[in-house]
């Protein structure tokens, strides 16, 4: 056989002592061959391969005894090859022996005890002294450990692959200098790339090519350099159509066994959707829902971003604080829907006024901020402001109608009035107060000194609430005359507020803010209630029926219980009404027309008298003045104190007269202070008059004393 030859070729070099062994080469073989693990084989080149040497190993490899298989006595080898390899394997042996090379082949056979095992069979011809082939001679070895590990790997292998090929997210391995050299289809799926090779073609730059913002991909190297890993990293990065998305990436570094970085690995995740999500929830909680513009969550975070600008670049801010004069009136008249357009249509408008830097919030309600940035000085604020008075006063189509509105506006600028975001919008605040005093439809910009009068209001406010607990209110009557019997003929009650130990202060100082705040409704109804009291104690004290005017402030009459409250006093007082005049003054009726004319008539239901007071300074349209169901006009003090200097009054006096006798109305002038005034007034047919001239406002003892002094005379 072909090793024996080799074998005693080999024998020269070996030792004496060796070489003694060796000749004995049968028997060197036979251990060999007997030790060896696996079976040692000869086999004819015929049809069946018909087997005519197999080592030992046989029966351990096989299962089957030692000599089922020589000369095919029982089978032959071919048919314990597990079926499905038999072909490849005869395919493979026949080509290697008939090229006249060697042969290396790896399948299964099926062992005695039904298992599969593994085996790998190398071999060679043997040929005839002709140089035919006349058999093969072989090892076949039992390699099932090794081919089930490699199978697993390769199972393995396909899994991790199947993994990376089907994941939804992208995985990649990218070079430390940016350029892909390794990812799976979904990561071009996610950037918008057609395949893997689209992608591998399309980018070759991360940081410029695929983020958006390209300090991104420092940002993310210098995380993998401080941690060795990145987490959650969102970005915003480039498809490859141009859209952007946004991603979030999770990645480390991988290093070879010097510490070198080789390569990052990582996986990308599509998150567009939950950022849309987010930024719309963060939207909806800084933005207002009618007309889009920021709220006021977002205003302190924008002015705190211009303040940072103004100190980097020495430059103001100014925070202009708007609210719209007559939206009130419109949005009680026309509804909400009319309200709601109406706003929408301004917010637009005021956006338009101001440059792309600037902000422009709604608060609520009809008020409105605007925020002014880099501004170097005040005439620039000026300016916007006029722009803004004047966008807001064009006219405004809303339900076929045309409506022209105007704004009031307050302004605080930083850093000259304050510091801090609250203190800014507080004075801005107060600016747009004292625009709306000084008649509305102007802007203001905040100074010391309004601060100093915002603190007294403050304080006044304050002071108020504890004056009705205290009982430091108290009223002063000022007797009316009767032109033409020269007799009393009815009395205004005037609030007066006697803090103790100090001087007495006048409405005029307390009203207004009364009604700014709200107090005047329980002050007038103290008044109310006061006056009626008094009313029947000159009835019952002194048998005088006399009138008694109470004045209703604008917010008073518009508050839904006054009529209630009127009838509760009338009752509980059991004052006759014809013994009430309540005086209400013009500029409560610019409001809402319609409600203020129904509230007079359920006044007038009670049986009280009603009065027009300050007749000629408000709005009141004489068109009105028919639907009104009162006694009484009453002109203003100042078409009668005018008189001697002011010519054109005497026209307006003989008018307003002739109006009210026209209507059926008494017509009063007050603030009567001179005999030429009481004469002119008498001689235009004007019925009363009241005023210093016959009697100033007396506190109640004196009042009391002119009662009877006339009953006396
Ligand atoms: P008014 O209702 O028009 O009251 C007339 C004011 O003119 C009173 O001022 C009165 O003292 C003053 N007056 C009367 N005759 C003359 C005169 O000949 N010359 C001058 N220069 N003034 C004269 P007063 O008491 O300071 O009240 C001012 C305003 O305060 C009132 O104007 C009224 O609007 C309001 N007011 C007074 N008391 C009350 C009240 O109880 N409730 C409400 N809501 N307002 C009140
Ligand atoms: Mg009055
Ligand atoms: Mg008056």
């Amino acid at each position: 056989m072909l090793a024996k030859t080799k074998i005693s070729l080999a024998k020269q070099n070996a030792s004496p002592g060796l070489r003694a062994k060796l000749e004995d080469s049968d028997r060197v073989l036979n251990v060999l061959v007997k030790n060896l693990y696996g079976m040692v084989y000869c086999c004819l080149y015929d049809s069946k391969w018909t087997m005519v040497y197999a080592s030992e190993g046989w029966s351990e490899l096989t299962g089957h005894p030692p000599d089922s298989l020589l000369s095919n006595a029982t089978f032959y080898y071919e048919e314990i090859t597990y079926p499905e390899d038999r072909a490849r394997v005869r395919a493979e042996i026949e080509k290697a022996v008939s090229n006249g090379r060697r042969f290396h082949v790896e399948y299964r056979i099926v062992h005695a005890d039904g298992d599969i095992r593994w085996v790998s069979e190398r071999g060679s011809p043997v040929y005839d002294a002709q140089g035919k082939i006349e058999a093969i001679e072989g090892f076949i070895q039992n390699v099932t450990p090794r081919k089930l590990s490699e199978i697993a790997a390769l199972e393995a292998k396909e899994r991790y692959r199947s993994i990376f090929e089907n994941a939804i997210e992208g995985i990649y391995q990218t070079s430390p200098e940016g350029q892909y050299l390794n990812f799976n289809p979904a990561l071009a799926q996610i950037y918008g790339y057609d395949s893997v090779q689209d992608l591998a073609q399309g980018i070759s730059n991360i940081e410029k090519q695929l983020y958006v913002d390209p300090h991104r991909r420092e940002e993310f190297i210098a995380l993998m350099s401080d941690h060795g890993h990145v987490k959650n990293f969102e970005a915003r990065v480039f498809c490859k159509n141009g859209d952007i998305i946004w991603i979030s990436e999770n990645a480390r570094e991988v290093r070879d066994a010097q510490g070198k970085l080789i390569f990052y690995e990582g996986t990308v995740e599509d998150i567009t959707e939950r950022k849309s999500y987010e930024q719309q929830i963060e939207y909806q909680a800084t933005h207002d829902a009618l007309t889009g513009l920021p709220n006021r969550t977002l205003l302190s975070d924008r002015l705190q971003q211009y303040i940072g600008i103004a100190d980097r670049y020495a430059s103001k801010v100014a925070v202009a604080f708007i609210d719209l004069d007559q939206f009130k009136i419109i949005n009680d008249s026309m509804g909400h829907h009319a309200g709601d357009q109406l706003l929408k249509t301004m917010a637009a408008r005021l956006s338009d006024c101001v440059r792309e830097s600037d902000t422009v919030v709604r608060l609520g309600g009809d008020e409105f901020v605007i925020l002014l940035t880099g501004l170097n000085k005040i005439e620039d604020i000026s300016e916007s402001m006029q722009r803004v008075m004047a966008a807001v006063a064009l006219p405004c189509h809303i339900e076929e109608r045309d409506f022209v509105i105007s704004c009031s506006i307050g302004i605080s600028i930083y850093p000259d009035d304050g510091r801090d975001t609250t203190t800014l919008l507080k004075f801005a605040d107060s600016a747009m107060y004292k625009s709306k005093r000084s008649g509305r439809n102007n802007f203001q910009f905040y100074t010391e000194e309004l601060n100093h009068l915002l603190m007294e209001r403050v304080e006044m406010e304050y002071r108020m609430r504890h004056a009705l607990k205290n009982d430091e209110f108290l009223l002063h009557y000022q007797p009316k005359l009767d032109l033409s019997s020269g007799k009393i003929c009815g009395a205004e009650a005037l609030i007066r507020w006697q803090p103790p130990g100090q001087n007495m202060i006048s409405p005029a100082s307390f009203i207004p803010i009364a009604e700014e705040t709200g107090l005047i409704e329980d002050i007038g109804l103290w008044v109310l209630r006061a006056a009626c009291r008094q009313a029947v104690r000159l009835k019952e004290q002194y048998g005088v029926a006399l009138p008694i005017a109470v004045n209703v402030s604008p917010r008073q009459f518009r508050q839904s219980g006054l009529v209630q409250s009127v009838r509760e006093v009338l009752v509980e007082t059991s004052l006759d009404p014809s013994c009430l005049e309540l005086e209400i003054t013009e500029s409560s009726l610019v409001h809402d027309t319609g409600s203020f004319i129904k509230t007079l008539h359920e006044l007038k239901a009670l049986g009280v008298k009603l009065a027009i007071d300050d007749f000629g300074t408000g709005y009141s349209s004489m068109a009105y003045l028919k639907d009104f169901p009162v006694d009484r006009l009453k002109i203003d003090q100042v078409f009668v104190s005018h008189l001697e200097t002011e010519p054109s009054n005497i026209a307006i006096l003989k008018a307003i007269v002739a109006l009210g006798h026209s209507l059926g109305m008494k017509v009063i002038a007050e603030g009567v202070e001179t005999a030429y005034q009481q004469a002119f007034l008498h001689g235009i047919g004007c019925d009363e008059l009241q005023g210093y001239l016959f009697s100033k406002p007396l506190p109640i003892a004196t009042f009391e004393l002119l009662i009877t002094d006339q009953q006396h005379r």
